[in-house]
């Protein structure tokens, strides 16, 4: 619900995606697609009709014109974020899930197929990393293995020796929705969740289900939880392995995952509360200084770093995933779980927002860890400016000008410090392989600037005031 308010009366919201939907048009292409751009006609060859129409009402002739490739890679990415549809979910890749995931794109665009399916490589290879082939005793006809037997043998002595026999059950490469159920049975704490917490109030609801604030009765201890209703899930198996992951995954950078309870089909994953909210509230609200900008950057790298040193990208790094302690403890949050799993039209139409998305994300290269620095680089534009670049652009322009124009503009850059502004530059390279990793930012000199969190505290409560007034003058 804050979220809400907050979307509605802090940060400036982007422009619906829904106003875009017109753009639905090229699904049922059933032609081959290779767009090339003639630069003599100025004119787009293999486009069809429709994209034309949609990328011209974002993007300008003269913006086509002088950077073809950019309003492609655009419209390309644009139009494969619509299609992903439920298969549209966060994961934790690994190289070969990328290199699918990169190839998907191609895909829909080489091809024009309309099949959803096969966009996502995460459900195949989940499918080939889950089930086993599993034996199953069964007792066989024995009739069978009279009539094929040249021997005269007695009946009953047949059936005694073939039964029972071990037959190969066939694999559908899917866990039943039975099979799920028990392995979270297995994963889940035995005990009744009521038992342990006392359930109180609701902090906000996101895709996947609502989250609560809840008291511990042996020690009194606040503890947030996810409260997820199974029977809503599309994809089981995937929460199921994003709980795995989380249960492996502990950092004080992150917001770490404490258990997990199964009640009535409702799981409750009880994390850490974080009492602060979200960078959001900060970013939109205050002015932050430089050095406690240096010190939330320093936080978030140490938790991207330890994410990538265990094979996890992060993929959507921003302030509204970065929740603040009230004390100033700064924590990544978000990481393991998937984003977009329930039935949300609205995110159906967009995998994420694209604001974030670094270069080769939107131009469809190979892509990985180093994702996560570009947007802590415009997360960083957040903490500057209160929003990230080209908010107020419909997100099919944003991705344009992200292709476009590689490091955003800095309004305010000359009041940057030379630490600062390094910083930025080596978290906003374009080039991937030249763009710093999380490991070598965390020596960077930028970061010696660091004050203590602590002093984030009189910015938490100020933002939160200010959202609160906000929120009790809409009731
Ligand atoms: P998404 O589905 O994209 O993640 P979301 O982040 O708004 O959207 P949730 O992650 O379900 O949705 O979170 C709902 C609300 O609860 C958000 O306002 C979030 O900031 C808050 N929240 C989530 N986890 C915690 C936590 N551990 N401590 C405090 N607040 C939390
Ligand atoms: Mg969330």
């Amino acid at each position: 619900m804050k979220h809400m308010f907050q979307r509605i009366f802090g940060r400036k919201d982007p422009p619906n995606v829904e106003d875009n939907m017109e753009i639905e048009g090229p699904t049922n292409v059933t032609h081959n697609v290779h767009m090339t751009y003639n630069k003599e006609t100025r004119s787009f060859e293999g486009m069809p009709e429709a994209w034309k129409k949609y990328i011209g009402n974002a993007i300008s002739d003269d913006e086509i014109t002088s950077n073809p490739e950019a309003a492609i890679a655009a419209a390309k990415f644009w139009k494969y974020s619509i299609r992903r549809k439920e298969t549209d979910l966060k994961l934790i890749p690994t190289p070969q899930v990328i290199k699918e995931e990169s190839e998907a794109i191609e895909h829909v665009f080489e091809s024009g197929k309309d099949s959803g399916e096969v966009l996502l490589s995460v459900s195949t290879i989940k499918e080939e990393i889950e089930p086993e082939e599993e034996e199953e005793s069964l007792v066989t006809d024995s009739t069978d293995c009279i009539s094929n037997s040249g021997d005269q043998v007695d009946r009953a002595e047949v059936k005694i020796a073939v039964s029972p026999v071990q037959v190969r059950k066939r694999t559908t490469g899917k866990m039943d929705d039975a099979e799920i159920m028990e392995s979270f049975k297995k994963l889940c704490s035995p005990d009744d969740p009521e038992t342990v917490y006392i359930r109180d109030k609701e902090l906000g609801a996101g895709a996947s289900g609502k989250v609560f604030i809840a008291r511990e009765k042996s020690s009194g201890k606040k503890v947030a939880v996810k409260d997820i209703d199974l029977d809503k899930q599309p994809k089981k198996e995937l929460i199921l392995t994003e709980i795995r992951v989380m249960k492996e995954i502990q950092h004080e950078n992150l917001v770490n995952f404490l258990d997990v309870y199964l009640l009535n089909n409702h799981l409750w994953v009880v994390m850490e509360l974080l009492d602060g909210g979200p960078l959001t509230d900060v970013v939109t609200e205050t002015i932050m200084k430089e050095a406690q900008i240096a010190a939330v950057c320093h936080h978030t790298l140490q938790g991207i770093n330890y994410l990538h040193k265990n094979g996890v990208i992060h993929r959507d790094i921003k302030s509204d995933n970065i929740l603040l302690g009230k004390d100033g403890s700064v924590k990544v949050t978000d990481f393991g779980f998937c984003a977009n799993i329930a039935g949300d039209e609205k995110r159906h139409t967009m995998v994420g927002t694209p604001y974030w998305m670094a270069p080769e994300v939107v131009n469809r290269k190979q892509y990985g860890k180093k994702v996560d620095i570009w947007s802590l680089g415009i997360m960083a534009i957040e903490m500057i400016e209160g929003e990230p670049p080209y908010l107020n652009e419909t997100p099919l322009r944003a991705l344009y000008l992200i292709a476009s124009n590689g490091k955003p503009n800095i309004s305010s850059w000359d009041n940057l410090s030379p630490e600062f502004q390094d910083f930025l530059n080596k978290c906003l390279e374009v080039d991937m392989e030249k763009r710093s990793s999380a490991e070598e930012l965390l020596s960077h000199s930028f970061l010696n600037k660091a004050c203590s969190t602590t002093t984030l505290k009189p910015l938490i409560e100020a933002a939160q005031k200010i959202l609160d007034k906000r929120i009790s003058h809409a009731h």
